[in-house]
């Protein structure tokens, strides 16, 4: 080998090493500044993988000191997510936006979730344990973007798994703040980094190579249909958390005063972005009138002028029927100014009364729009409330005091929440009894998430042994 050989290896040698330097600190600059937001998929799906190899070998006390330092460093950030939602969506109020996110912290079940099984007899002991998938692909929508992200995150990582969102295009600085704020509290306490990773300037593409990343084990889309129908056909173990059009019905012998009162509280709640709030009133005939006079005294605004109703649909729809996204999860108030009416301050949703076919009725519009039809009776409504709910079992809303409408309507509509004399939100913890969840997946059957909901059940046996009955 002569001196020329010796030097171009050498600068080869040198080269490599100086690129090994550089690329190892930008993805330390990225995995330490930016606490789990990375520019690309491929990178937030790796440093996912990497946390859950260290997650694996921590012990359920850990994962348990893991939650509960996000619930502690969410709660100081509440009013900070809150407004960024609003700010960065255009949709939802911050006051509600508060709420929900003081309801996640609180009521999102974490490792106690977890229950072991066994079976015990001559044969020995055979243990049913609920072990992480690994890596899970989590989607999150515009409506909830920072709620959503924190349920998600307490329920995967008390289960055992790490976690990479995937955010939507139009609510992802939200939801990225989120994850950093989940993070920074993991890492207080001594956790791995990226436990919880995400991507900034979130892609079709991007949303694309995580579902389709061999280290992704689980998906989970929580949105509107079209996201469901992507993780059930990746191929991979799928949770789908699809869209709602809740009807809530009342009969003749519901408490109307009250039933008004619920029916625009669960309506109006953060202007009725949640998916399981009330998109359509059925109402039996001969209480109508009186159901839709305390209503307004709850803050219900009445359109009842036939040419502003028309100028509402052609505002708040597009020309395919849709609703129009600028007006999505704005208030009743902002909307209203559209169409020349200058409410009240109190105004809390409209309210009108339509056909059965109308767009308002059949659209999951997630406005605070309100619209009523009258029903003959209790057999009509139910019929026409199932119609309504498209088959998505997702949630409805009765207001009765007769035993047999509420059984033969649950029965009827076959939802996954049915809420019965409350506001819908009753259903999801809030002012309800049991823990809450903002992934409710009615597709897929494990109906409301929870931790034990992002594990897979595993079998040890032990032959001839452990059993002492
Ligand atoms: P959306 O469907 O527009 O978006 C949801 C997420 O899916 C976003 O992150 C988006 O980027 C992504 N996405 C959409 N289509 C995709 C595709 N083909 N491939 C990959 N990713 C895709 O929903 P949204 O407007 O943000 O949220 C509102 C909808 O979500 C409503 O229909 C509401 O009912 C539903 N929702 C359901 C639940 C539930 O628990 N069941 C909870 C919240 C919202």
């Amino acid at each position: 080998m002569n001196k020329d050989q010796i030097e171009q290896i050498a600068k080869r040698v040198m080269d490599k090493l100086e690129h090994e330097s550089d690329s190892q600190v930008s993805s330390c600059v990225q995995t330490t500044s930016n606490k789990g937001v990375f520019e690309s998929m491929d990178d937030a799906v790796e440093a996912a993988h990497s946390a859950y190899l260290i997650l694996k070998t921590k012990s359920m006390t850990q994962k348990q000191s893991y939650i509960d330092a996000i619930r502690s460093v969410i709660s100081q950030h509440v009013e900070e997510l809150a407004e960024l939602g609003v700010k960065e969506t255009g949709m939802g109020r911050v006051d509600h936006k508060v709420l929900k996110h003081k309801l996640v912290i609180e009521k999102t079940p974490g490792t106690e979730d977890l229950k072991a099984d066994a079976y015990s007899g001559d044969d020995g002991l055979s243990l049913i344990e609920m072990s992480a998938f690994g890596v899970i692909g989590a989607i999150a929508p515009s409506t909830n973007p920072s709620e959503t992200v924190i349920c998600n995150a307490i329920g995967m990582i008390a289960a055992g798994n790490a976690v990479v969102f995937g955010p939507h295009p139009g609510a992802y600085r939200t939801s990225n703040r989120a994850v950093q704020l989940i993070n920074e509290a993991i890492q207080s306490v001594g956790g791995p980094e990226n436990l919880v990773t995400t991507v900034c300037n979130p892609t079709m593409d991007k949303a694309n190579t995580m579902m389709s990343h061999p280290k992704i084990n689980m998906l989970c889309a929580t949105g509107g249909p079209g996201v469901v129908k992507a993780v059930l056909s990746s191929g991979k173990k799928a949770i789908g958390a699809g869209a709602g059009n809740p009807p809530v019905l009342v009969d003749e012998t519901a408490d109307i005063e009250k039933a008004a009162e619920h029916i625009i509280s669960g309506c109006s709640f953060d202007n009725n972005l949640p998916c399981i709030a009330e998109k359509e009133c059925l109402v039996v005939e001969s209480v109508a009138d009186y159901l839709i006079f305390n209503m307004q005294s709850q803050g219900g605004y009445l359109l009842e002028c036939p040419k502003l109703i028309k100028k509402l649909e052609r505002t708040v729809l597009t020309e395919n029927g849709s609703p129009d996204r600028a007006y999505i999860g704005k208030d009743a108030k902002y909307i209203l100014k559209a169409i020349g009416v200058d409410a009240p301050e109190s105004t809390m949703c409209i309210i009108l009364e339509t056909d059965k076919n109308h767009l308002f009725v059949i659209e999951e519009l997630m406005m605070p729009i309100l619209p009523i039809v009258r029903v003959k009776d209790s057999c009509e409504g139910i019929d026409l409330a199932v119609k309504l709910e498209h088959g998505f079992r997702h949630t409805a809303i009765c207001h009765s005091k007769n035993i047999d409408v509420l059984t033969a309507y649950a029965k009827a509509i076959q939802t996954t929440i049915f809420v019965k004399n409350a506001p819908s939100y009753a259903g999801i913890g809030f002012n309800g009894e049991g823990y809450t969840t903002f992934t409710i997946a009615g597709p897929t059957g494990e109906g409301l998430t929870s931790a034990k909901s992002f594990t897979r059940k595993r079998r040890c046996v032990l032959a001839e042994g452990f059993n002492i009955k």
